[in-house]
């Protein structure tokens, strides 16, 4: 199933049209995504008995671009990131491959719709095609094998990065260069996990102006999506409407020679297998 933030309701997403959840449901469901994103089974459970009627004649492929998408939670009461998760892309950044996960965040102010505009900060404003979980259940030392049971879904995310503040200082804090506004674009829409099947088996890529610059598989990471989660809620509890970037492959604007940074009027479009595309215009700030 796939369900969209779409006009500010939640909305399940056919190639036929679009039912509004609440409407559907007779108020059974909210129409707020981050009240329902607990609920995805249940959901499932009622949409597949339910005899629903189309809300909204659009089609999933009348929506890529739409300006009408929000993220697919609105308030996340934590964003996880993970930083040199892919082989290659370590390699081309010149850094080590991690021997535990590198987590940092970016503030949830960044957090923003699939198809926004993005202001660009500085010169080596960069881009970071990446899956992104949306957690369905609060947890705390989640076994590797037990850690999907969490997952309400995945999306699209680009985890913008402004590299000189990034990088600044002895010890580098990533957090303030990757939350400026609207660095963490996230969607089309949320689709649900049996629907993805194996999340570490994703085509993902990104094209800035029609070049294509990553074309890499999740297949590449070095901790699978499961050994982040499990990792993860060891030290912290994650919580239902928390979503994790699951780090970026190789391909990245940095890792060019020469080097490349976004520039108002680049259009970045950032897409996985089976989930979909979300597209950015970067503008001056
Ligand atoms: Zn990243």
């Amino acid at each position: 199933m796939r369900i969209a933030n779409y006009k500010g309701r939640a909305t399940i997403v056919t190639e036929h049209g679009l039912y509004d959840l609440a409407t559907c449901s007779s108020g059974a469901f909210s129409s707020s995504m981050d009240k329902v994103v607990n609920q995805i089974e249940k959901i499932q459970q009622w949409f597949a008995n339910a005899s629903a009627e189309v809300t909204d004649p659009t089609t999933d492929e009348e929506l890529i671009g739409s300006a009408d998408l929000g993220p697919v939670v609105e308030h996340p009461q934590q964003i996880f990131a993970i930083g040199l998760n892919y082989r290659e892309h370590a390699a081309e950044m010149g850094l080590e491959l991690p021997s535990v996960p590198m987590v940092f965040t970016k503030f949830v102010s960044s957090l923003a719709g699939p198809n926004v505009m993005l202001p660009i900060p500085g010169q080596t404003t960069d881009f970071e095609a990446e899956l992104v979980v949306v957690f369905g259940k609060t947890g705390r030392d989640i076994p590797v094998e037990s850690a999907f049971d969490y997952v309400a879904g995945y999306c699209v995310g680009e985890d913008y990065s402004e590299r000189t503040v990034q990088m600044m200082g002895k010890t580098p804090q990533f957090a303030m260069g990757k939350s400026f506004k609207n660095f963490a674009p996230i969607g089309p829409w949320l689709t649900t996990h049996d629907e993805v099947g194996n999340p570490n088996d994703l085509g993902i890529r990104s094209v800035v102006n029609g070049r294509v610059f990553q074309d890499s598989n999740t297949e590449d990471m070095v901790f699978s999506v499961a050994e982040l989660i499990s990792y993860v809620s060891s030290v912290v509890e994650v919580r239902a409407g928390d979503i994790m970037f699951t780090g970026s492959p190789h391909g990245v604007g940095q890792g060019q020679t020469p080097k490349f940074f976004l520039e108002p009027g680049h259009v970045i479009e950032t897409s996985i297998e089976k989930l979909g595309t979300i597209i950015n215009q970067a503008v001056s700030q």
